[in-house]
């Protein structure tokens, strides 16, 4: 197997000191296992994308000696696949339009809560429209075992998942005609070769919805990997949306000693003098943390 990973920003945002931790640790993955590393820009939420970060990451990620092995591969420029891969879903009778509002769906949570139910979509449109027009696409998930989805992740162990009662029939395209995370990444990461995904923890609740929508296109399952997240004093998730700064021009040596810090590498070279030294340092302390945890 040829080793492919990746990093995928989504451009709402210069680099902050959380997707760093992303990105150096799917760089060092990759270069630790002699493979491949590629940069996907997720730029498919129109709404959220900020024109110009998307070259601000490029370059920042430049800037910290991470260098993609191919030009960067951009979501807006493949609408045409992912419409090939739903209309391949389509033909399956594995997808179904859906007319809910948010506020329909949110009313019928509320008392599936109140009657201490799960939180999954409630599949009301599953059977038909019931007269409404169809405002976006979902993929039927199994009911019953077959809902359940269980991987390997290579940091945190086994994860399992009921699709059926902790997510319920998932979105494909959105009601605003944009597509969804889930189809993007499942096609980008099937055309890409991607063979290892290696992303923020933020992520794994994604994951086996992923895993599921391979399995419905016929198309294999990657290894995961996710690293634990950044958070602030607050104990969030180090974000845009919660003030995560931009990372600075200066000292990226000392950033990404604190990254490397972070995901618990042991450097070898306290000081690495430049970012050379501390690229060889980090791939070789991450090569060594894999061996140990047989990973
Ligand atoms: N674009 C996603 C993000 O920035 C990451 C997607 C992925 O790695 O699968 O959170």
């Amino acid at each position: 197997m040829t080793y492919r990973g990746r990093f995928a920003p989504s451009p709402t945002g210069p680099l902050h000191f959380g997707s760093l931790v992303s990105a150096l640790a799917s760089w060092l993955d990759a270069r630790a296992h002699g493979g491949a590393w590629l940069v996907r820009i997720e730029d498919i939420d129109g709404p959220r994308t900020v024109p110009g970060a998307a070259e601000d990451i490029l370059s920042t990620l430049e800037r910290f000696g991470m260098r993609a092995d191919e030009p960067p591969v951009w979501q807006s420029h493949r609408i045409a696949r992912y419409q090939e891969a739903l209309e391949q879903l389509q033909a399956a009778g594995l997808v179904y339009p859906c007319g809910c509002t948010r506020k329909e769906i949110a009313d019928s949570l509320l008392h599936a809560h109140a009657r201490n139910t799960t939180l999954a979509y409630p599949g009301t449109c599953r059977s038909g429209l019931h007269g409404k027009p169809a405002r976006a696409w979902r993929l039927r998930v199994p009911d019953g075992d077959t809902a359940v989805i269980t991987f390997e992740d290579r940091w945190q162990g086994t994860q399992t998942q009921n699709l059926a009662t902790e997510v319920g029939d998932f979105v494909l395209k959105r009601a605003d005609d944009q597509w969804a995370y889930q189809l993007a990444v499942v096609v980008d990461d099937t055309d890409a070769g991607m063979t290892h995904i290696v992303r923020g923890a933020d992520l794994m609740d994604s994951t086996a919805r992923q895993i599921y929508l391979q399995h419905c296109l016929g198309v294999p399952t990657p290894s995961y990997l996710h690293v634990p997240v950044v958070t602030n004093d607050q104990g969030e998730k180090l974000s845009k949306q919660n003030g995560a700064t931009a990372l600075g021009n200066e000292r990226p040596l000392d950033t990404l000693i604190a990254a490397a810090k972070h995901l618990g590498l042991e450097l070898d070279c306290a000081e690495p003098s430049s970012l050379e030294n501390f690229h060889a340092a980090a791939t070789a302390a991450w090569a060594h943390r894999m061996s140990r945890k047989d990973m």
